[in-house]
């Protein structure tokens, strides 16, 4: 059963005033100009839509998705503002399909990612996708971890993940021989797989079911428009302008949002809660030399440090055969600056001013430096892997990609753990679903995320 929705009722205002002279019909591209479409099979006007979806990635899209195939009457749109789908925290992310072993029983995160593996799982054998069930170890290498081990593997068997069994040295060797280690959970069912595939597959859905994907397309702004039906042939139909960077604009009934890193920006500017912020998480990861990779054959992962949402530095094997190792987690200073030099003044002033960052980089000093000390010198994150494999060496491994994580923070500085669904009220809160904190493993939980966002949608719409 899927729990319902979390709400935080938002700080949604009065209805945002509309845009001068009423309705425009500015929207329609310029003569001579078409809309960036990525075109779906439904003939209607490509400026009014039942429901808009803003964002690309495999939140939105898979969305898009299970909105459309369960209303194919309703024209619904998807607004990108890149060129490309999918290419932030889809396109930069580590492929692991969790299992749900390590959300608090109950949360959302651990319901949703348990019935989203099985359904990626059955997705990808559907369409013919590839992945790989290749398992993964989870592995205490002090005694101190051992009693964290063990909470945590009661707390996968509460969660109800399939196969798990807590294992001893000798059989640790047995599935990794190069990995040394007192202890670990076997969870057979850990896969991988390539979720950008994924996520342009769920477009492809969307786009035959009569979808339209509208990229180039960057949200500046969401308001009510005021009725002037002389300039609109839909009159109030559609009541929400949404206008883009270009001055170009859509208009819909209702709005789901899923940005990501931008979350909490697009909830902002829609009138509601600006809360929780998204405080951007750069993860490096390494790449082992093609000529060691025979070192590791499935995914091997620390015991979690509980204080933080993240998993902590894990060999992972790819999908084209590669091993990646990581991602750290380091405070990165642009949205989504993939390089460690990437800067936005604005981003930082937002997560500085407005977020709780500072409370957090306080209780967690020591913690924030050593992992820029591990970013900056890579024999320190080879340390910490030798803890595991002791065969690596400084010479084994290649700087790699990074992806950016968007971690919603609260005003207390409390890093926010389970996903968040956001309504709001007012004219326009009551016609926006926002997703506002999707961090992993939203990519595994994305079709159990999808089916709940079309039943809330459906309910709370009146579809
Ligand atoms: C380093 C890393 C490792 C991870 N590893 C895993 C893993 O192994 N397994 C797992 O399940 N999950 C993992 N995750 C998490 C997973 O990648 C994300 O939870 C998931 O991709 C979130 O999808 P999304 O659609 O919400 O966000 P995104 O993929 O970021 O998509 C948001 C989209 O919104 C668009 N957008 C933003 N603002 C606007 C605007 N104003 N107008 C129009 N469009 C806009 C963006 O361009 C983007 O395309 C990882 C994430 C990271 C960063």
């Amino acid at each position: 059963m899927v729990p319902a929705l979390r709400y935080i009722r938002g700080a949604c205002g009065p209805a945002l005033g509309g845009f001068p002279g009423g309705f425009s019909s500015a929207g329609r591209p310029a003569p001579g100009r078409s809309w960036p479409l990525c075109q779906g099979g439904r003939p209607a006007s490509t400026r009014s839509f039942d429901v808009v979806v803003i964002g690309g990635g495999i939140v939105g899209l898979a969305s898009a998705r299970a909105l459309i195939l369960r209303h194919p009457a309703l024209s619904i749109g998807v607004l990108e503002k890149e060129k490309d789908l999918a290419i932030h925290q889809t396109g930069h992310n580590s492929g692991v399909i969790h299992s749900g072993i390590y959300y608090k029983p109950e949360s959302l995160k651990a319901k949703l990612c348990v019935q989203g593996a099985a359904l990626i799982y059955e997705y990808c054998k559907q369409k013919g996708i590839s992945y790989k069930q290749c398992g993964k170890l989870i592995v205490a290498v002090e005694q101190e971890e051992i009693p964290r081990l063990q909470a945590l593997y009661e707390r996968g068997r509460q969660n109800g993940v399939q196969g798990l069994r807590l294992i001893q040295q000798e059989d640790i060797k047995k599935k990794e021989p190069y990995c040394r280690g007192l202890m670990a959970i076997d969870c057979p069912y850990t896969g991988i797989v390539d979720y950008r595939q994924v996520a342009l597959s769920f477009a492809k859905d969307f786009q035959e079911a009569g979808g339209f994907v509208l990229t180039n397309f960057e949200v500046k702004d969401i308001e009510l428009a005021k009725e002037n039906p002389s300039r609109s042939k839909d009159g109030m139909k559609y009541p929400i302008v949404i206008r883009n960077t270009k001055g170009e604009e859509v208009q819909c009934q209702y709005v789901v949002t899923c940005a990501g890193l931008y979350s909490d920006r697009i909830s902002e500017l829609s009138g509601c809660n600006p809360d929780p912020r998204i405080v951007p998480f750069r993860g490096d990861y390494l790449i082992l030399k093609p000529e060691k990779c025979y070192l590791v054959k499935g995914n091997i992962y620390p015991v979690p440090d509980s204080r933080f949402p993240f998993l902590g530095v894990h060999f992972t094997p790819r999908m084209d055969g590669s091993i990646w190792l990581g991602p750290n987690a380091v405070l990165a200073f642009k949205r989504e600056g993939y390089r460690p030099f990437d800067f936005s003044a604005r981003d930082i002033m937002d997560v500085i001013i407005k977020s709780g960052l500072i409370k957090l980089v306080f209780q967690n000093f020591s913690y924030g430096v050593n992992e820029m000390y591990k970013a900056c010198f890579l024999s320190a994150t080879v340390k910490h892997l030798q803890k595991f494999i002791p065969e690596i060496t400084v010479s084994d491994i290649l700087r790699g990609p990074a992806g950016v994580r968007a971690q919603a923070l609260d005003r207390d500085g409390n890093l926010v753990e389970d996903f968040v669904f956001d309504g709001g009220v007012g004219d326009i809160g009551n016609r926006i679903l926002h997703v506002r904190n999707a961090p992993s493993p939203a990519a595994t939980s994305s079709l159990a995320i999808s089916g709940m966002i079309a039943d809330e949608v459906q309910q709370r719409f009146k579809l």
